[in-house]
């Protein structure tokens, strides 16, 4: 018997990054106090009429030339009526018969994610449960949002989770979007079925409340689970929209999957259809620039970078820019990647500090970097100063001061290294009665001794010497 094959497609929401909503010029800001941001249009007052937001319709289109789409143009915004306390309108501006743009792609690995459609629409309100009551906050009603609905081409959780990553990568790239999720600027809906392969698609259920990408792999994977499980069992699989429980991780029904007839689109009444002229497409074309992955291929042959090496600096914008900032000033590209990729997100990681609030500038490091390249400094001394030059100060000054220059005299190093070895009888017993990984210790401990100045080099010539002659 033919194995099930998980089918998969993709609704994302991301909240494109414009100063204000999409129909009014309330500010889009997520820290302000709950109902600041509001006026009579995105609190839904009977009476106004909505202005739609060019800079959205910019980013928006970004978004869809970037993953291929044809952009429609005329696209039209329709109204979804349904209710809810979060909408205070009662339905909401989206665009449904004629999106804005279609028939893309994303390329993840070798395979091919076809997207169906790319439409722009209106944020909701949201609701903040207390434990004994509710209250709505409608400063993210009519925030800009781009919708991205994929094609069912998906067709595992980790492919899902790939294409949540790129998609991201690529967003923030081209500056549409901060997409960070955990904020909710980006929000991922599954659709997930499964079948047998050369069989019609299965009866797909959709997840809403993934909060994370670990979660939607998560839930993904649960899903398919159930499903296969339940047809095993002969129980066909019901149409459902599903909550992810992220405490118990599990599915739970939130509701029977509603029609589409139950929202009674309509073309908006208020707003004229969207046109797109072809200058305009264009100006928006040359506004994407390099993408992650023509970059990636830059970087790699120019700099001669590892694939791997390559990938983690281009997978943040800043990385990328800031590596080559300080490559142009050091021109050693493998030495200036070395450096970035492990001492310094080590000490960024260490200190809870974002890429984006990285202390140092790239004129510190690149000096930094080149007291080691011309041997003034050793990689122990330069990894430990990076807490000194946050604030600007001169690297080669924070050296003199501290005296940290390194340290290449055979004599004095001799005398700390019989130092260390004198210090630990037991260890060296057992280093000769074979423990062989005791060398990395004597060698710390020597770096440690010469607050980590001694050409390191040097310091295990030395060692071998000494323990040879034990
Ligand atoms: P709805 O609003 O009803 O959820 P959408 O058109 O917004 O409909 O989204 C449909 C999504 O479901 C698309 O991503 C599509 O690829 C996906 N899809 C359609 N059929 C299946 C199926 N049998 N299994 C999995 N996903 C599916
Ligand atoms: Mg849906
Ligand atoms: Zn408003």
């Amino acid at each position: 018997m033919q194995e099930y094959e998980a089918v998969i497609g993709m609704e994302l929401h991301v909240q494109l990054k414009t100063m204000t909503k999409l129909f009014c010029s309330c500010p889009v800001e997520s820290e302000s106090e709950a109902n600041t941001l509001v006026c009579p249009i995105c609190a839904g007052f009977p009476g106004t009429l909505p202005v739609l937001n060019e800079e959205a319709v910019k980013l928006a289109v970004r978004t869809a030339l970037t993953l291929g789409c044809k952009v429609n143009k005329m696209s039209v915004f329709s109204r979804k009526n349904y209710f809810y306390p979060d909408l205070p309108k009662g339905y909401q501006i989206t665009q449904y018969e004629h999106p804005l743009a279609e028939e893309g792609k994303l390329i993840i690995g070798n395979r091919n994610i076809r997207i169906r459609r790319v439409h722009l629409e209106e944020d909701s309100g949201k609701l903040i449960h207390t434990e004994d009551t509710t209250f709505v906050d409608l400063n993210r009603a009519g925030v800009p949002l781009v919708e991205i609905v994929t094609e069912p081409d998906i067709h595992s959780p980790k492919e899902a989770y790939s294409y949540i990553t790129k998609l991201r990568e690529i967003l923030r790239y081209i500056g549409v979007s901060n997409a960070d999720m955990e904020k909710g600027e980006l929000r991922c809906e599954p659709n997930v079925s499964v079948h047998r392969k050369g069989e019609p698609l299965g009866t797909r259920r959709e997840i809403k409340n993934l909060n994370s990408i670990r979660q939607v792999e998560d839930g993904i994977k649960y899903e398919i689970e159930q499903q296969i499980n339940s047809l095993k069992k002969g129980r066909p699989v019901e149409r459902v929209t599903l909550l992810w429980d992220e405490k118990q991780k599990v599915t739970k029904v939130m509701r029977k999957k509603e029609t589409e007839e139950d929202y009674r689109y309509f073309d908006e009444p208020d707003l004229p259809p969207l046109c797109i002229s072809d200058s305009f497409l264009k100006e928006q074309w040359n506004c994407i620039g390099e993408l992650p992955d023509e970059r990636r291929e830059r970087m790699r042959k120019q700099y001669r970078l590892t694939q791997n090496d390559a990938d983690t600096l281009v997978s943040r914008k800043l990385l990328a820019d800031y590596f080559e900032d300080v490559t142009k000033i050091t021109k050693d590209t493998r030495l200036t990647a070395g450096f970035i990729l492990v001492e310094l997100l080590g000490f960024l990681n260490e200190n809870s500090i974002r890429i984006e609030d990285n202390p140092i500038s790239h004129t510190s490091l690149s000096e930094l970097i080149s007291l080691m390249k011309k041997g003034v400094i050793t990689r122990t001394v330069a990894r430990n100063i990076l807490p000194k030059i946050i604030k600007g100060q001169s690297p080669m000054k924070v050296v003199k001061q501290l005296g940290l220059e390194k340290m290449e005299e055979k004599e004095e190093m001799e005398k700390i290294v019989q130092g260390i070895l004198n210090k630990y009888p037991d260890e060296v017993k057992r280093y000769k009665e074979g423990k062989s990984g005791l060398f990395g210790f004597f060698v710390g401990e020597v770096m440690k001794a010469t607050r980590g100045k001694a050409n390191p080099n040097i310091v295990g010539e030395l060692l071998k010497e000494r323990l040879s002659k034990i």
